[in-house]
């Protein structure tokens, strides 16, 4: 339409990646940060970076992270966007493009229902959303299986993770999560998704609540994997 092309003179659409202009087909990254996108490919391997997080910790069937998360990289801006400039949209074409890719692959295309990780009360207030459920939306559309946000729920605020150890990190999360309704998630399959995993404590601390459901099994997807 012409109005679109008119609106682009004004409103210049941005790649995310890298900052050049979009072509008309192209929708958050162009065609060569689209292609370029440094995916773990770690759903292939079941001992991989991510799943080694929760060995000795919690029982999960496996994990898996898209991308590899790279300091001042594409990824860096795709999530930095998604968090702090109101791009929710990113949050949702990530999650459909991980799931085209899931959705073959067991035990993640055997989920069912995609359970989001919760934002703290005020963050949420003030960024109007939570970006791990933005991308549990395009997991659920391009999979075919529901997404709720409705049984995991946080606690309370807690401190800045920021410049903490592993373990305190740990402690500043292990019992700030609660499962509502447990009887209607009983003996479910859960794929629990967030956005970047880093030391896995915070995800650690809602496999450990939903663990108490009984007969439940959990995979665990996340936007990014993010070296120590
Ligand atoms: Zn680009």
């Amino acid at each position: 339409m012409w109005t679109d092309d008119f609106l682009g003179l004004i409103f210049p659409r941005i790649c995310v990646g890298c900052g050049n202009s979009l072509w008309k087909h192209e929708t958050i990254l162009c065609d060569s940060c689209s292609y370029h996108l440094p995916r773990t490919n770690f759903h292939l391997q079941s001992d991989n970076p991510v799943a080694r997080i929760f060995w000795g910790r919690v029982d999960i069937l496996s994990a898996t992270s898209f991308l590899l998360f790279n300091k001042g990289g594409k990824v860096r801006n795709l999530i930095h966007s998604l968090k702090y400039k109101g791009r929710k949209d990113i949050g949702i074409f990530l999650g459909e493009e991980f799931g085209k890719i899931l959705r073959t692959c067991p035990p993640f295309s055997q989920s069912m229902i995609i359970i989001p990780v919760p934002l703290h009360q005020k963050k949420y207030l003030k960024r109007g959303y939570n970006q791990s459920e933005q991308f549990a939306v395009g997991l659920s559309s391009s999979m075919g299986i529901p997404y709720t946000s409705h049984y995991l729920w946080r606690k309370s605020e807690t401190e800045t993770q920021t410049h903490k150890s592993r373990f305190s990190r740990w402690e500043n999360v292990k019992d700030i999560f609660f499962i509502k309704d447990p009887v209607k998630i009983t003996g479910t399959r859960i794929l629990l998704v967030d956005d970047v995993v880093t030391t896995g404590a915070t995800l650690e601390s809602c496999v450990s609540a939903l663990s108490a459901v009984p007969g439940i099994s959990i995979a665990v997807a996340t936007i990014a994997y993010a070296r120590l």
